[in-house]
């Protein structure tokens, strides 16, 4: 995911928050609406454990933040939350909505099922999710010049 860079859009997502500690991205791709992915911006790291206190206290409120986001725009029943990183070892989160209506597995876990998500839903809800994360989101809009400091080795395709 380090050479991603801070992209305001990628193959994978439209970014809806670029934090201090992390940039968060509405997936194009997922396993239901409301799936959003937190990714650790900074030099690489694979476990939250490899973070110092105050990185890992600056991830994880980002985290949370999007977590709030979620659960406000998509009045989510539930969000879960997801450090995985075995296709992908760099330290992102899947934060993803869970429906009081509609959803595809009540009450079990989410199975990661690549479901390409419908392209003008997606924009509207990355738009009122930056609204409300209210840092680098799309409403701000342009390229981000910043490129994550990140060498590591590089990381699959994929998530
Ligand atoms: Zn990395």
């Amino acid at each position: 995911m380090c050479e991603l860079g801070r992209a305001a859009e990628t193959p994978y997502g439209i970014r809806v928050m670029a934090g201090e500690f992390a940039d968060s991205y509405l997936a194009t791709r997922g396993p239901q609406r409301g799936y959003v992915v937190v990714i650790w911006h900074g030099r690489h790291v694979a476990e939250p454990t490899d973070l110092a206190a105050d990185e890992a206290s600056g991830y994880w409120a980002d985290v949370l933040r999007v977590g709030r986001a979620v659960q406000a725009h998509f009045g989510a029943r539930k969000v879960n939350y997801e450090t995985l990183g075995n296709a992908v070892p760099h330290l992102h989160t899947h934060v993803t909505a869970r429906h009081a209506q509609g959803d595809v597995r009540p009450g079990a876990p989410l199975e990661h099922a690549w479901v390409e998500q419908p392209t003008e839903e997606l924009r509207r809800d990355a738009r009122a999710l930056g609204e409300l994360l209210g840092v680098g989101g799309p409403a701000r809009g342009g390229r981000d010049p910043h490129r994550s400091p990140c060498h590591g080795p590089r990381a699959n395709e994929g998530r």
